[in-house]
């Protein structure tokens, strides 16, 4: 009798044990076998009503199946606790996720990036130099002697007396020439210094990109269709534009580009002081002398060359107020671009 209850026991646990999918069924079972009033120990119960013969092999059968009870369900249930807390660590994908800030270029950076594929597009290729520079390519080679008045215009940081920071984009214009023969058609893009009171219309330091083409027969008109083209992709079709005369050691003849107030479209504003005229550039036919520095034959070459502040232009171009929100690096200020 008992030994057929033992047998069915074990049948049934071993069903009930496969069936198990979850720790709320394997606790049942727990409850149903291996509890005080559990199915094992009413059998045990039983065990004292059997003859005195049957005992040893009956009690022996008993705790066998105990054992194996027990073990089958102690592995059971740890691979299904185990495995809950597998699931516990999935991801969930319905969840939204955790958002990254993504960076984005400078104002100043967008700007360059854009004049850079402008002038791209008309054939220049862009070259650098360094901003420590020496005296002799950020002045002497550019036509400004060392007591030329012109220097006056911009003083800036001497590191000794050979070398300073330089105070424009120029010195590249001296190491492009020295370095290649012409046709040489280049803007060089790059980081200067003036000695200057910090204010909302100036810095000690700035960017500039200057452009040169050097080859025969080159010529004012040339300049201008370049400039003109370029300003027209940069601030817009429909400008209007005009040339006047100015000067720079470096270049002769020289002029400064104006282009119509974006604002008031040339009818007058308190940003174009009631001109109409908005200042973008410098440029002019380079010195021959300045191509006697580099060994250019200036009998047998002309060249133009050409320089805007870049801070500038993106002022002029959205309309920014103050030069020094550039350097102060304030997200309010950088988000808008
Ligand atoms: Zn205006």
């Amino acid at each position: 009798m008992l030994k057929e209850k033992i047998n069915n026991v074990s049948t049934e646990f071993g069903e009930d044990i496969l069936n198990a999918k979850n720790l709320k069924q394997i606790e049942d079972i727990r409850i149903k076998y291996l509890s005080r009033n559990g199915l094992v120990a009413k059998l045990f119960d039983e065990l004292k009503n059997v003859s005195k013969e049957d005992k040893p092999s009956l009690g022996k059968s008993l705790n066998t199946l105990r054992n194996e009870i027990t073990g089958k369900f102690n592995s059971v249930k740890s691979k299904l606790e185990s495995s809950s807390k597998e699931n516990d660590n999935k991801f969930d994908l319905s969840l939204p996720g955790t958002a990254k800030i993504i960076g984005s270029k400078h104002l100043l950076t967008q700007t360059l990036d854009e004049i850079k594929s402008i002038f791209k597009g008309m054939g220049f290729s862009v070259f650098e130099g360094p901003e420590l520079e020496s005296d002799y390519n950020n002045f002497e080679a550019l036509n400004f002697p060392a007591d030329h008045p012109a220097r006056d215009m911009q003083d800036t940081y001497f590191i000794n007396q050979d070398f300073v920071l330089r105070t424009h984009t120029s010195p590249v214009q001296i190491r492009v020439m020295n370095k290649y023969k012409p046709p040489v058609r280049a803007i060089m893009p790059g980081r200067v210094y003036r000695n200057e009171a910090v204010s909302s219309r100036s810095y000690c330091m700035f960017h500039q990109v200057e452009g040169l083409y050097v080859d025969t027969d080159v010529t004012f008109a040339e300049l201008k269709g370049t400039l003109v083209s370029f300003a027209r992709q940069f601030y817009g079709e429909d400008l209007n534009y005009r040339f006047r005369p100015s000067f720079f050691p470096f270049t002769e003849p020289s002029a400064e580009m104006d282009i119509t107030c974006y604002l008031c479209h040339g009818k007058g504003c308190k940003v174009c002081k009631q001109t109409g005229w908005l200042e973008v550039l410098g440029c002019g036919m380079v010195d021959p002398n300045v191509f006697d520095y580099v060994n250019y034959d200036s009998d047998k070459y002309t060249g133009y060359a050409f320089g805007m502040g870049i801070e500038r232009t993106a002022m002029l171009k959205y309309g920014i107020t103050d030069i020094r929100v550039f350097f102060e690096n304030d997200l309010r200020f950088l988000k808008q671009f």
